[in-house]
């Protein structure tokens, strides 16, 4: 096999995997329980929130576990304008992010919200000058992702915290960092954001836990009531085997991320450069962007055929976002690309255990798909 989807979701390591086992065969215990048992995991819990934050460069009392990124970045919307209801109800953020992110705003506009929604150029790209000029007194949450899932840019989280402090905004800044963490170099300080978003699933541990950094000194209202787990923010008794396996992916993520980074921005290279020389009309979509992500227009073929077509060679590549189930990608159509290269548009993504043999074997399918589908088409 030759999985070229890692933003779709990562293969779990085996380590992660042997820690979210051990978890559940002997360290099962409720952290909440009174005896020893319960001490025991409530450490351990304390241990793994540790992790977690110590490869995101926050504090362990700034993150808080959820279930999932889209979790994370539903909480971060409606927690911001529920802290601002008094200050407005105008929001922005870009027409290129997540549902996780849209469909809250999309709910919020329904409750009378106002958002806009800033238009990228053709490579993904969103200006500081366009969140600056559509920032109002009544702007009370600027929702910015910082790497994007489909055409891997990176958007200027950073410049806006600072606009956001020059203009003395109340507005309160939301990153959305499901692609991002362990792919590119950040600290949430460091881009000055109030609250982020993290999935465990795209650093290869399981489905089923997140986290969101929630700057110290934010007043964020709960999620869920109950037994006041997560600082009485999100109850429910913790996914123990999956905070395991994510302190393990992260720890370890955190641990390699300088050679990671540049294993992957060399198989980035060597992807470009074996697709454009080896498969004629095969075109490169951006010319820079965070290295994880790839995309590429096989222009005049439709991506759905050469999706399934690669797929029968056990090549994995998506046609867009995973979350989009057979759905046009917003985020391709908001790039306003041509409609033979639209309709033709990949996305490959790479991790560090990705390989030149699963590059290689991309650039055969490709080729083999150009011959084969070309002839079906005839
Ligand atoms: N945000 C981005 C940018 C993503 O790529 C994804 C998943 O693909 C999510 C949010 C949702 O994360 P999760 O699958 O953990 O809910």
């Amino acid at each position: 096999m030759h999985y070229l989807d890692n933003a779709a979701t990562t293969p779990v390591r085996e380590d992660a995997a042997k820690a979210a086992y051990e978890a559940m065969i002997s360290g099962w215990g409720n952290p909440s329980a009174r005896y020893a048992l319960g001490a025991e995991m409530t450490a351990k819990v304390k241990f793994w929130r540790q992790d977690v934050a110590k490869a995101l460069g926050c504090g362990e009392d700034e993150l808080i576990f959820t279930s999932c990124g889209t979790e994370s970045d539903n909480w971060a919307i409606k927690a911001a304008v529920e802290i601002n209801k008094r200050k407005g109800k105008h929001i922005i953020t870009t027409a290129i992010e997540h549902s996780a992110v849209l469909e809250p705003c999309r709910a919020l506009e329904k409750q009378g919200y106002e958002v806009t929604y800033l238009q990228p150029d053709r490579e993904g790209n969103i200006t500081v000058e366009q969140v600056e000029q559509a920032l109002r007194e009544d702007t009370v949450l600027v929702s910015m992702m910082l790497v994007n899932n489909e055409v891997g840019s990176v958007l200027p989280v950073a410049e806006v915290s600072k606009l956001l402090k020059r203009k003395k905004s109340s507005a309160l800044l939301h990153c959305d960092a499901v692609q991002a963490f362990l792919k590119v170099e950040f600290t949430p300080a460091k881009l000055g954001v109030d609250f982020l978003a993290i999935s465990a699933h795209k650093i290869h541990a399981p489905k089923g836990i997140g986290a969101m950094y929630v700057r110290k000194g934010v007043k964020l209202p709960p999620m869920i009531l109950g037994g006041g787990q997560e600082s009485g923010l999100r109850s429910g008794t913790e996914a123990t085997a999956q905070m395991a396996a994510f302190a393990v992916a992260a720890r370890e993520g955190k641990a390699h991320l300088k050679e990671n980074l540049a294993r992957i921005a060399e198989l980035n290279a060597y992807a470009r450069q074996e697709l454009s020389e080896k498969v004629p009309g095969l075109q490169l979509l951006t010319e820079g962007g965070a290295p994880h992500i790839l995309p590429v227009s096989l222009v005049g073929y439709k991506s759905e055929v050469v999706v399934r077509f690669l797929s029968d060679m056990g090549i994995y590549v998506s046609s867009g976002s995973a979350c989009h189930k057979g759905k046009p990608s917003h985020v391709y159509a908001a790039l306003k690309l041509s409609k033979p290269v639209q309709d033709g548009v990949l996305r490959v993504s790479f991790s560090w255990d990705t390989t030149r043999e699963d590059v290689d074997a991309l650039v055969s399918g490709l080729q083999a798909a150009q011959k084969q589908l070309f002839t079906s088409l005839s």
